[in-house]
């Protein structure tokens, strides 16, 4: 079932109208955001104006794009040239953004319908979409759990079936975990295959944008639409977008490596019983499985969030209060250190100053080569463990892709970890590694944890499979293929 793909075909063959199909994602957004709080903002005015346009032109014969009439949601760190841009934080809170991102772009180029904003851990840095300043949202699966994060309101909406694609930003796992938490997909493309023009920076050298869907071939779909090179960001990669198609055929050989390291005995008991069911589901399929050490997977996390939170400390700089956002009212006597000060104290929220502080910390001189230079150098050997992996060597065959958790444990109660920042980190040792090395990585649904949560209902869990840098296409048919065999 591709139900993105199936949308658009009927809307393109006019078995649908593209202004129904966004009323009706409108009216759903609107009910549902009382409770989940999928949504900062809903765009409900400019959809239907767009989407009428997208009935005009397909009643008069005209060609229309890939995603002609589709709703699609946007987490509300990419730029828009109407609405508001907040990345959930009070010094953006009443942004409007004078440019619409590349992606965001794309995606109305090729006649998507542009729903609304979503809901996020404030400059996307969190695991659980709880750090905004418009409230945490909500698991679709059980209402007293998070949902993940940071682009929880991306894979609410998508989740909830308000909309049947969104997209969200991935700086260390914020597309593949909450799309594990919710039982959906979660792609997130190789560094450089989508343009970052108008996504709000956090970390620039790991940001990347990616699609929710309910499938590979919908998440596939949207990553083809949006990728591709942009002259306005020199980190983009030079080639055009792959066309994402032959994702039905088979890879030939298949050889799958599981790291030692994802077999924690931290993780919970159903998402280790969904690895291992993954596992089996492609050696079902003829796949070799093959062990891989991946030693330093513990030390990407600190490797992590020492490189993030420096090039937030250097992204950040620009919200002082002067040129982006709320401004501190001065009083009597104070000058403009005090305005910066002031509005930046009371702009951010806790963690996002913590980062801004733990940044400027290890960039500073004297602590630099302890602690910036050090991760720098851990970054280069996780990176050359992945190459290892994938080529392999004389002791070890090379595998195509590498299966893991997309976290170690299922959705927890809101609130669980809110105190203990650095016990939320350590949730994302099997997301952060992709965005270090830059490689493309997939969630996708591995199954549930029966009972567990809140009254006794079932919460997903995720599977993740991770490829060599570039080879995005080959990696979503893997995933197909693992997709097929679990049953969709
Ligand atoms: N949880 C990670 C962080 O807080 C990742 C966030 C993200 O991918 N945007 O930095």
């Amino acid at each position: 079932m591709n139900p993105l793909i199936q949308l658009r075909e009927d809307i393109a063959a006019r078995r649908r109208s593209a202004e129904e199909a966004t009323r009706e994602a409108i009216a759903a957004a609107e009910r549902l955001n009382p409770t989940l709080n999928a949504f900062i903002s809903i765009l409900g005015d400019e959809a239907i104006a767009q989407a009428k346009r997208v009935d005009a032109r397909l009643a008069a014969g005209e060609t229309v794009g890939p995603l002609a009439g589709v709703p699609i949601a946007l987490k509300d760190n990419i730029c828009l040239s109407w609405g508001r841009t907040t990345c959930a934080s009070r010094i953006l809170e009443n942004y409007e953004s004078p440019y619409t991102a590349t992606a965001a772009q794309r995606l109305i180029d090729a006649g998507a319908i542009i729903i609304g904003k979503t809901n996020l851990d404030e400059f996307a840095m969190g695991s659980t979409t709880e750090r905004s300043i418009f409230g945490p949202t909500r698991n679709p699966h059980d209402h007293a759990r998070i949902v993940g994060g940071s682009s929880g309101g991306s894979a609410c909406a998508v989740a909830a079936e308000i909309v049947l694609g969104a997209l969200g930003s991935d700086t260390g796992g914020s597309i593949r975990q909450p799309a594990g938490m919710t039982g959906i997909v979660g792609f997130k493309p190789s560094y450089g295959m989508v343009s970052r023009y108008g996504l709000v920076a956090y970390a620039s050298s790991l940001d990347q944008i990616g699609p929710f869907a309910r499938s590979v071939a919908d998440a596939a779909l949207l990553a083809s639409v949006i990728g591709g090179h942009d002259p306005r960001d020199t980190t983009s990669l030079p080639d055009a977008a792959e066309p994402m198609d032959g994702l039905e055929s088979q890879v030939e050989s298949l050889v799958i490596g599981v790291p030692t390291q994802a077999r924690s005995g931290a993780n919970h008991p159903a998402v280790a019983g969904a690895l291992e069911r993954a596992a089996a589901a492609f050696a079902s399929m003829g796949a070799t499985i093959v062990d891989v050490d991946l030693p330093l997977t513990a030390a990407g996390i600190a490797a992590y969030y020492i490189i993030a939170p420096a090039e937030a400390s250097s992204n950040l700089a620009r919200f002082d209060g002067v040129r982006y956002g709320r401004r501190a009212q001065l009083k009597p006597g104070e000058d403009l250190m005090d305005l910066y000060c002031r509005s930046r104290a009371e702009g951010f929220g806790a963690e996002v100053q913590r980062r801004i502080m733990l940044g400027t910390h290890v960039l500073s001189s004297g602590y630099y080569d302890a602690y910036y230079a050090t991760a720098q150098r851990v970054r280069a050997l996780i990176t050359r463990d992945f190459d290892r992996a994938f080529k392999g060597d004389e002791n070890a065959r090379g595998c195509h892709a590498l299966l893991m958790p997309s976290s170690p444990t299922p959705a927890w109660p809101i609130g669980e970890k809110t105190a203990d920042p650095l016990a939320e980190y350590l949730e994302d040792v099997y997301t952060v590694g992709a965005n270090l090395a830059g490689l493309p990585g997939i969630t996708i649904p591995g199954g549930v944890a029966q009972g567990a949560g809140t009254g006794g209902v079932d919460l997903p869990v995720g599977v993740q499979l991770l490829g060599p840098a570039r080879q995005d296409v080959r990696l979503l048919r893997i995933a197909r293929m693992l997709e097929r065999s679990l049953g969709s």
